[in-house]
């Protein structure tokens, strides 16, 4: 029997898995996690040992693993129906979800197209921007401005709006389509006033640019960006995907601002981290640009195969119950307030750190190595891991991403742990 031994797992794993930001020379001498099961916010390897889960699974899960409840939804809608398609017809559970969405996300009279993957839901939203204008018989507004920094995911218009910065996407170069570039929200309100009339949208990862390093911006920008987009007609567009349900603090971040965008994008924290789903939201004046006769040419000819997925859809709904019943807002803020003390307290004055960001539960802690290649980012999550957290770095930001139910004792193990691997790796 193989099951118990983790390197013969890993080996079996990089035989025949590819995995994803990885180089794969390197998988197996990272030591590998190889997961056999969860409880609560510990996930357990094939060994039996247990990690403190603290990048939520690459920032998805929201309330914990194996949670009664969310288990419970999806074997309910189990014995209904597992899947059927939303291209042209409907499914009980996905009505039911988008009207509970609507009542929540903040975008005027929203209606919610269903994709699977965050990047699936921003190339809809590229999609749906840009023909918005054809269809009302604008021309020239063709372009898109988005931020230095900017992550919106890994398919190649989704690459476009992103940055290059550290992610490799300037080799595809000659695919990517050109943006504007801003270097912060009044720049890019700058832009808007500047070239509005040549603009679809503009596209923003609101108050937390995650990817990017976990770097903050003011809400009060964000405010003045979304004036600036009204006045010109351009469109805004946030990518709620990293912050949105609940992980700054508020359901969404652009509540923050006091902003409705005209579209906001939805994905990772949707279903609690248990399946595949992922929204675009878009406003009622943008979504009636696309009505007309039957199959004219103002149709939006864009669905995915398992977009609307009635068991995300069961779980995603079971979710945004929870969220209020349990009150999880007030936790995050608690343990924000918590995690921002300790992390000040502990961490902050370290010489072996350069900065620490902190907006509800996302947070990245950068390092300062003195020299180029000493990849303190990785060995500092390393020995995070050695000490039973699990986390994956930016580069030389360690980000810390706490499930949102997070108790204050394991707030303080994930400190703990950061200051001895801090201790023990940049000496
Ligand atoms: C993760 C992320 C994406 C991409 O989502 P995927 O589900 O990985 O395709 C897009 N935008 C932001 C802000 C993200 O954090």
């Amino acid at each position: 029997m193989l099951d118990g031994d983790r390197a013969a797992w890993v080996a079996r794993d990089a035989a025949v898995v590819w995995h994803g930001f990885t180089q794969m020379s390197a998988f197996a001498e990272n030591e590998p996690v190889v997961v056999a099961s969860a409880e609560g916010r510990e996930l357990i390897d094939v060994d039996g040992t247990r990690y403190l889960d603290a990048i939520s699974s690459l920032w998805v899960n929201t309330l914990g693993h194996h949670v009664q409840e969310l288990d419970d939804a999806i074997r309910e809608q189990l014995d209904l129906v597992a899947h059927s398609t939303m291209l042209g017809n409907g499914n009980r559970v996905v009505v039911e979800l988008a009207e509970a969405l609507a009542r929540v996300v903040p975008v005027d009279d929203a209606h919610f197209l269903f994709a699977s993957d965050g990047a699936t839901a921003v190339e809809q939203a590229i999609k749906v921007a840009f023909q918005s204008f054809a269809n009302r018989g604008i021309e020239g507004r063709t372009t898109f401005c988005a931020l230095t920094g900017a992550y919106h995911g890994d398919s190649v218009g989704a690459m476009s709006l992103g940055d290059d910065g550290g992610f490799g996407a300037s080799i595809f170069d000659p695919l990517r389509f050109p943006v504007v570039r801003a270097q912060s929200y009044d720049d890019a309100a700058a832009v808007v006033r500047e070239r509005g009339n040549e603009l679809a949208a503009v596209v923003v990862e609101p108050l937390v640019q995650a990817a990017g390093g976990m770097l903050l911006h003011e809400p009060e920008a964000l405010a003045r960006l979304a004036a600036a987009c009204h006045e010109a007609g351009v469109l805004l567009i946030a990518d709620e995907i990293a912050t949105g349900f609940g992980r700054t603090g508020t359901l969404f971040a652009v509540e923050q601002a006091g902003v409705r965008p005209d579209m906001v994008v939805l994905g990772k924290g949707m279903t609690a981290g248990y399946l595949p789903m992922s929204a675009t939201a878009v406003s009622r004046a943008v979504y009636d640009a696309f009505l007309g006769p039957d199959l004219s040419d103002r149709t939006l000819y864009h669905g995915h195969s398992f977009g609307g997925n009635a068991l995300a859809a069961a779980v995603a709904l079971r979710h945004l119950e929870l969220l209020d019943s349990w009150d999880v807002l007030a936790n995050v803020r608690d343990r924000s307030a918590q995690l921002g003390a300790l992390l000040d307290a502990r961490i902050a004055g370290l010489a072996a750190v350069k900065e620490v960001r902190l907006k509800g539960l996302m947070a990245g802690v950068e390092l300062a190595p003195p020299m180029p290649g000493l990849r303190w980012g990785r060995r500092v999550c390393a020995a995070m891991v050695q000490r039973g957290v699990l986390l994956r770095p930016l580069g030389d930001v360690v980000v810390l991403m706490p499930i949102l139910t997070s108790t204050a004792d394991e707030i303080e193990r994930i400190v703990d742990a950061l200051a001895a691997s801090i201790a023990e790796v940049c000496r």
